[in-house]
């Protein structure tokens, strides 16, 4: 099979690094990529965005199959195109999007599929939305942005007074543009959260090894919000009851009322969860692969991503067979440029990825760099995703964290406690 992957963060380099290592697939090509697939795979020098240009490629160059990593192409309708042109493409359609595109959406379906969820309004209407935080009786609540807003649309707010502000930003003063003309205001949801994701063919739903996210920017889980600092798989707290659970109450009725309504999904599927006191919540449903929980899950794949891949894009995932799994887990720590997730600069030089990318049960999967003549360069605020395995989760760490200090640039920094929540969780640690 010949393989195009869209995309070029983290994710997306993962994806290629385990599609080359599939016995099913011959070539493997990255829209527009970083140099880091360009290492493992071809770069193209074609936006993910650029949707005429992605088929045209396809066309030319008879691949087989299309990998769609992020959602912005998706909600665009991507997968549309690649569809209406015969071409063979891992992703859901426009409509079938919407349950990330469309936070509105999301609620109102997960609402008619009976789907475990916060209680909610919509509003267009800032007044209408403030007299009804007014006749609250909780004083918090979470108010969200209708669409897509770069992970800051979603603000949980701890007091009414705080809440009436949103409100006013995201209603009135337009803060996302269009993504802000309508909004979602819910209950707050107490509890730990957890990440669930499956590939689903339409029908058939096959979830993936458990993986934990780390949001927060500093140790502790302290700091403003990032779009991921690191990730541990498996995540002891996703056990497989609360998979089964989550697979029963969420996942079949999700991917039923879809069919039902002519969006049938067919893609990666992730569930953010809340667990609370009186079981699973979901918190939002994203139609891709998260990033970095991406590189820590198929780090650990033995299976051949590109005959599964192709198993869900053509709706045959109930004819494959079960996926193999490496037992031993992993860790992936994200290096992020000095200002992340503020202001940072870019085009510092990177030293030592030969060094680090060396050792064993290691790979450093690339996310903002790009190349001159010279270096590879930092360029853009999470620069690199570093993963590896081990015999246990600390060993993993432990493995992780020699490679980051093998890496340097100038003002490089990583969070140190990537996994320790599931180390302390009752696995034996190293420290
Ligand atoms: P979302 O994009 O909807 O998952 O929201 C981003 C983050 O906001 C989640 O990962 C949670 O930490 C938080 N969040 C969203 N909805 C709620 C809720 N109903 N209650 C508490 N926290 C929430």
């Amino acid at each position: 099979m010949r393989v195009l992957v869209v995309g070029q963060g983290g994710r997306e380099h993962a994806l290629v690094y385990q599609l080359k290592r599939s016995p099913s697939v011959t070539e493997v090509y990255c829209a527009p990529g970083n140099p880091g697939t360009g290492v493992d795979a071809t770069n193209v020098f074609i936006q993910a965005t650029d949707t005429a240009k992605l088929v045209e490629f396809a066309i030319k160059n008879k691949i087989d199959l299309t990998v769609v990593g992020p959602e912005i192409p998706l909600v665009n309708g991507l997968v549309d195109e690649f569809l209406k042109n015969d071409l063979k493409i891992f992703g859901p359609t426009k409509k079938a999007a919407e349950l990330e595109g469309s936070k509105k959406f999301a609620k109102e379906i997960m609402k008619k599929a009976g789907v475990p969820t916060a209680d909610f309004r919509v509003f267009s209407n800032a007044a209408e939305a403030i007299s009804y935080i007014d006749e609250r009786t909780d004083e918090r609540c979470v108010v969200k942005a209708d669409g897509l807003a770069a992970g800051k649309g979603v603000v949980v707010c701890q007091s009414k007074a705080e809440a009436r502000e949103v409100i006013k930003k995201m209603l009135v003063q337009k803060q996302f543009g269009t993504a802000s003309q309508q909004i979602v205001v819910e209950d707050c949801l107490i509890g730990e959260e957890a990440s669930i994701l499956a590939l689903v063919d339409g029908s058939t739903i096959v979830p993936l090894e458990s993986a934990q996210d780390h949001k927060a920017a500093h140790d502790g889980d302290t700091g403003p919000n990032t779009g991921g600092m690191g990730a541990y798989s498996p995540a002891p707290i996703v056990t497989s009851e609360l998979t089964d659970i989550v697979v029963e109450k969420v996942l079949v009725p999700i991917v039923h009322e879809m069919k039902r309504e002519g969006r049938p999904f067919r893609g990666c599927l992730y569930a953010g969860i809340m667990v609370t006191a009186q079981g699973p919540r979901v918190l939002e449903f994203n139609v891709r692969f998260g990033d970095p929980e991406t590189q820590a899950v198929l780090m650990r794949l033995k299976s051949d991503l590109g005959q599964v891949l192709l198993a869900c894009a053509s709706g045959t995932l109930d004819q494959l067979e079960p996926l193999e799994w490496d037992p031993r887990p992993s860790v992936c720590v994200v290096m992020a440029a000095e200002g992340y997730p503020g202001d940072y600069s870019k085009g510092k030089p990177i030293r030592g990825l030969d060094e680090a990318g060396g050792l064993p049960d290691v790979k450093v999967f690339h996310a903002g760099t790009k190349i001159t003549s010279e270096h590879v360069v930092t360029d853009g605020g999470r620069v690199l995703g570093v993963t590896a395995v081990g015999d246990d989760l600390p060993q993993a760490k432990l493995h992780a964290y020699q490679a980051v200090k093998c890496i340097r640039w100038d003002g490089a920094w990583c969070r140190k406690d990537i996994s320790d929540k599931a180390i302390r969780k009752g696995l034996k640690s190293y420290e």
